[in-house]
């Protein structure tokens, strides 16, 4: 995923703690568990960058492992796309009665790139040190990617005939955009029978650990910011820059972008964005707690309102952004300029229009000179419901495995492939059952990490909820 859900919210959030500092893994590893060590092991040793690595072989590997596990090779499909050999992607079918509609779990198994010269160790080897796991891939995505390979393998091992299908699609260049590979645009395009499920759990979810080790939350995503960027352009004849104008196209772009500086979008909470400022609410205290409070209300209270738009991750849950990203002018150091660029990059509130937050730019930008252009089409991801099916279990599963650590949704200000699916109809969460360090754990970064605890908690977390969402209730 791009942005994180705990790039986002653990920075700010100073929650009351609850739950005792995770030891290590005291317990040796069970039969289920050693399989699932392998499975993870497997798949992080294998490259899946863009420039070196090969979804393909990924994907025929968790193949391979899935019909030894049990699963009937016609339920097992590699697809790779036309022209991109090495960008494969994987989906499997657990068979159920067919009661009801499947569920989909997805993962990617593309991964960032990663330099060995810039590593403590090789990106490209699993490596179990002092509680943790690092490789790249550690945490984002293939912890949950062998996870449901395994739970697949130990759901079929056990007999346990589903109500419904279960369908596991692993896919690549998720990390990409945009990217003629996206597999999960592929697959909706020209597979979408193979991957249509009631709903579906992603990556973006997953609990928080304070640097003391302690449990401080587990976090659902249901909901993903819309993504769209607009280019500037402002033009002018030039001239000499020794008999300059008032009407220069620096200053008509540098003026308008400070105008968007200045500027708020409204304050909008969507049914996701208010149950997280109600449950962050009750997690925060002082003067935040009661801000969040006085938003609630309606109309929301302005100081309280004024006072959390300066923390930059509250203030994107509850509006629309547009930021000026990129700028580039000119052509020489004694000209007048011939042209001016902006780039600007908006998150749009789910169930905004898009057209509408670019009507308001172009009024706060207010200069005719300069022309807004939208950067290709936006992904309209409409928010999942949290319904008690999804929420209920979610709840009491977590319960079981951290008792009285909360449980929050949230709506993610970057993006994952989930939106993919919410556009085409497939409501999708962000469920992990994996608790990770409030650092981020070096996702994308340097010396990648998962604490080796939190690996085969949310293997067991998934497992449970998927044994749940697919038996009768
Ligand atoms: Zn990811």
């Amino acid at each position: 995923m791009k942005a994180r859900f705990a790039g986002t919210l653990s920075t700010v959030l100073t929650l009351a703690l609850f739950a005792p500092a995770p030891l290590a893994l005291a317990q040796p590893l069970t039969p289920e568990q050693k399989l699932f060590r392998e499975i993870y092991q497997e798949l992080v040793e294998i490259n899946t960058t863009d420039s070196a690595g090969d979804t393909t072989r990924a994907s025929e590997a968790m193949a391979a492992r899935l019909k030894a596990g049990g699963i009937p090779a016609d339920d097992i499909k590699v697809i790779v796309p036309p022209g991109g050999p090495k960008k494969g992607n994987l989906v499997a079918r657990l068979k159920g009665s067919g009661a009801k509609k499947p569920i989909l779990l997805l993962a990617h198994l593309d991964v960032v790139e990663a330099k060995r010269e810039d590593w403590a160790r090789d990106p490209f080897k699993l490596i179990e040190e002092n509680g943790y796991f690092y490789a790249r891939g550690a945490a984002d995505d293939k912890a949950m990617a062998s996870a449901i390979v395994a739970n697949m393998i130990r759901m079929k091992k056990e007999g346990f005939v589903p109500n419904r299908d279960i369908i596991l699609a692993l896919t690549a260049d998720e990390e990409i955009i945009p990217s003629k590979f996206s597999g999960i645009e592929y697959l909706l395009k020209n597979h979408r029978s193979l991957i249509d499920a009631e709903f579906a759990l992603n990556e973006g979810g997953g609990g928080h650990i304070d640097k003391n080790g302690k449990y401080l939350y587990h976090g659902v995503l249901a909901a993903e910011k819309v993504f769209q960027t607009y280019h500037l352009e402002v033009t002018n004849p030039g001239g000499h820059s020794s008999r300059p104008s008032k009407d220069n196209a620096i200053y008509h772009l540098a003026d308008a972008l400070s105008r968007l500086g200045k500027f708020d979008f409204p304050f909008k909470l969507t049914p996701v964005t208010r149950a997280y400022f109600e449950r962050a609410a009750a997690l925060e205290s002082g003067q935040t707690a009661a801000d969040m409070t006085a938003i609630l209300r309606n109309p929301p209270d302005p100081q309280a309102l004024a006072r959390l738009s300066m923390m930059p991750a509250y203030n994107a849950q509850f509006r629309t952004t547009c930021v000026a990203t990129m700028l580039d002018a000119g052509h020489a150091t004694n000209a007048l300029p011939q042209r001016a660029h902006g780039v600007v990059n908006c998150r749009v509130i789910p169930g905004e229009s898009v057209a509408e937050v670019e009507k308001t730019l172009t009024r706060v930008l207010a200069d005719a000179k300069i022309s807004v252009k939208p950067d290709g089409e936006p992904v309209l991801a409409p928010p999942a419901p949290l319904t008690p099916e999804i929420m209920r279990p979610v709840e009491q599963i977590s319960a079981q495995m951290w008792p009285g650590v909360p449980v929050i949704a949230a709506m993610l200000t970057g993006a994952t492939d989930g939106r993919f699916l919410a556009n085409a109809g497939i409501p999708t969460y962000g469920i992990t059952g994996q608790f990770r360090d409030a650092d981020g754990g070096g996702v994308h970064g340097l010396n990648e990490r998962l604490r080796v605890k939190s690996l085969y908690e949310g293997q067991e977390f998934l497992y449970r909820l998927v044994k749940t969402l697919s038996s009768p209730q």
